[in-house]
């Protein structure tokens, strides 16, 4: 199947409300932009460097999404242009994404990355530390939290799956009526990929990040 072909296939599943980032971590620019001419505009990358690469060579009203683990001393190289940043998980690089925005003059989007799944490799904040990190945060005027990422499992425990999800679902919901009430900007539930996004959906996923599924197997 083409990537067309990918792309309408999940598509037509997608209720209205529901983003679909195309993950296009180590697939060429011929790949995005094929995508592209099929009116995909939101696309992610998890390395600043590879993300640095493709972005001059592509169209520029692409919205990037970086949603990999960021180094402070790398926000500089995506702070011109990037559209979202989907994992934040400390004060510190919060504070760089600050400075760098400020220095471009712009106003950079966020979301808070949780640690949901069950293996320790994956990065992201508890419910607690999260808290911490928006009180800190109070006097940041280049940055914007939006709402919440977070990886499940690896697994083929359904449920499991779906719990997990439940959770970062139930962390939103708490942020958003303790902290970000009545601010018509915090909205947005990052989770679901190529093998669970369905589930994802099905507990309140508001943007999917899909890769395999579109692009075929890396
Ligand atoms: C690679 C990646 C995805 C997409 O994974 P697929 O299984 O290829 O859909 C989603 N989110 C993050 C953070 C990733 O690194």
């Amino acid at each position: 199947m083409s990537i067309q072909q990918h792309l309408t296939e999940i598509r037509n599943t997608l209720p209205s409300g529901v983003t679909l980032i195309a993950v296009s971590k180590t697939k060429p620019v011929s790949a995005i932009q094929e995508a592209y001419d099929c009116g995909q505009r939101d696309f992610g990358e998890n390395k600043v460097q590879e993300m640095n690469d493709k972005q001059p060579q592509l169209p520029a009203d692409i919205r990037w999404h970086l949603i990999g683990h960021l180094q402070s001393n790398k926000v500089k190289y995506i702070a011109p242009y990037v559209h979202l940043i989907h994992s934040v998980d400390s004060l510190s690089l919060l504070e760089e994404i600050n400075k760098q925005a400020l220095k471009h003059n712009r106003v950079i989007d966020c979301l808070l990355q949780f640690h949901i799944a069950q293996e320790e490799t994956k990065f992201g904040l508890d419910f607690d530390e999260a808290t911490v990190l928006i009180e800190g945060a109070k006097f940041f005027r280049n940055v914007r939290f939006t709402g919440v990422m977070g990886m499940a499992t690896f697994t083929d425990d359904e449920k499991q799956v779906r719990d997990e999800f439940k959770i970062l679902n139930s962390y939103f919901n708490k942020l958003k009526s303790e902290y970000f009430h009545g601010e018509d900007s915090f909205i947005n539930v990052s989770m679901g990929m190529s093998d669970d996004y369905e589930l994802a959906i099905a507990e309140g996923s508001t943007m999917i990040r899909v890769g395999s599924k579109i692009f075929g197997e890396r």
